[in-house]
């Protein structure tokens, strides 16, 4: 492997060097030099990086590869109603070739927005077409496929026997977990704890801790959906998820926008990490998650953009803007600063994903997953911090270049791995392809 030497950076280490002019070097995939005037070898890849800020790829902790070409269809709806009238049938609509554009799409477009690593929940089907999509164009990718083997409302489509669903994430852990020099890991994924019947989530848990898997699904994001389902289950679905065992530190629930103190105290003491999704939670009206809460809790908090069916753009800088903006509302300008929203898209996320001390910062001996931001707004030595300007001034900044693994997988603005024209377009024929085969399945007399 190529080394690759990063020079005349502003570098965001997010470690105990904190910001500093440097130079960054990458051998064998990792980091292994941070300092002024770093000695390369002669063929090392030289990057010059002057004018940029240099920092950890942004981890995400919940997206939805499988909705990236949804993106567009399915408008300013409740959670509810955007998952029965869109989301389920399209869903059950992806084929293999559907799901292959719309997953390549959604890990290109988050590496071009400087994001290295991802926590991706898909459907119940076509899981494989995801794995590849992030193995081919070079993300760091830890994905699970849906699991929903108890019938909900609405999910009578999508919904798998426990044997068929079990035996299919069996065959992923087997086929996918560690492959690609661990770079693709596998996560257990029931959608909702009442998605999955008790015995799957036993077995999925006993799973997750046989194979060290992180355990992902969704909580508590809309209030009247997350009422409905506790009175339903007699009880709250962090209560529900404790009680299944299923909290810990390689569990990552994503929204939990209604919470009771009951169970964000279960949270803290469980190590669980809470997936943040701002611009998802506002866009479908579910609320703000008091993350400011969480954190006073002790709760690790990761950041998610959510799937491109409820934010479009699967663009970290935007989540970062919003993440530490919106929770000011309360009248409080530090409720969020700058770094701890960058917090939580590196070092909260590389926890979340049982990484830390491996990814999230740049520091000696750690992987070399780094994205180096143009920003061109920006002057070093002037006083402004570099973390404030990524986060406030995010749509300014543009992504030059991504390494994960030490690999180069953006370059100058371009997919390594990759053409982005390309993707973008067979995705777009993808959401075609699916709007129609939806279209056709609705009944005279719908509203849509
Ligand atoms: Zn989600």
């Amino acid at each position: 492997m190529q080394s690759v030497i990063i020079r005349h950076a502003t570098v965001v280490t997010q470690g105990e060097l904190g910001t500093l002019q440097a130079d960054v070097l990458v051998e064998n995939g990792l980091i292994t030099a941070v300092g002024t005037d770093v000695s390369a070898p002669d063929d090392a890849r030289e990057i010059d990086a002057t004018g940029c800020i240099v920092t950890p790829g942004v981890v995400q902790t919940h997206v939805h590869l499988c909705q990236t070409a949804f993106s567009g269809l399915a408008e300013d709806l409740d959670v509810m109603s955007w998952l029965d009238q869109w989301i389920w049938p399209l869903e059950q609509a992806l084929d293999a070739d559907t799901m292959s554009a719309s997953a390549r799409w959604g890990v290109a477009e988050m590496l071009l927005s400087g994001t290295t690593s991802f926590l991706s929940m898909e459907t119940t089907h076509h899981t494989d077409q995801a794995f590849q999509a992030a193995a081919d164009l070079g993300a760091r990718a830890t994905i699970g496929k849906a699991i929903m083997d108890r019938e909900e409302p609405g999910t009578r489509l999508l919904g798998e026997s426990t044997e068929a669903a079990w035996a299919d994430l069996v065959r992923l852990v087997e086929t996918w977990h560690g492959s690609y020099d661990d770079r693709i890991r596998v996560a257990v994924s029931p959608r909702a704890p009442s998605a999955a019947t008790p015995q799957m989530w036993a077995d999925s848990v006993a799973l997750a801790s046989q194979h060290d898997l992180t355990i992902h699904t969704h909580v508590n994001e809309n209030r009247g959906q997350s009422d409905k389902v506790s009175e339903a289950n007699g009880t709250r679905d962090v209560l529900l998820l404790s009680e299944l065992g299923a909290l810990g530190p390689r569990t990552v629930l994503a929204h939990c926008v209604w919470l009771e103190d009951e169970e964000v105290t279960l949270l803290a003491g469980s190590g669980t990490t809470v997936a943040h999704c701002p611009t998802a939670n506002l866009k479908l009206g579910s609320g703000i998650a008091n993350v400011p809460r969480l954190r006073g809790h002790g709760v690790n908090v990761g950041l998610g953009t959510d799937g491109a069916a409820c934010n479009n753009t699967l663009d970290a800088r935007r989540e970062l803007f919003l993440a530490s903006i919106i929770h000011r509302a309360s009248g409080d300008p530090q409720a969020m600063p700058a770094s701890q929203a960058f917090d939580m898209a590196t070092l909260n996320g590389a926890r979340a994903l049982g990484r830390e001390g491996e990814l999230g910062a740049i520091a000696v001996g750690m992987i070399a997953d780094i994205a180096v931001f143009r920003a061109p707004q920006f002057t070093a030595r002037t006083g402004e911090s570099a973390v404030d300007h990524l986060v406030y001034s995010g749509s300014t900044v543009t992504v030059s270049s991504v390494l994960v693994g030490g690999e180069l997988v953006v370059h100058d603005g371009q997919l390594v791995n990759g053409d982005i024209a390309t993707i973008r377009a067979e995705g777009a024929a993808a959401r075609a392809t699916l709007a129609y085969a939806v279209a056709a399945t609705r009944t005279v007399g719908d509203e849509r």
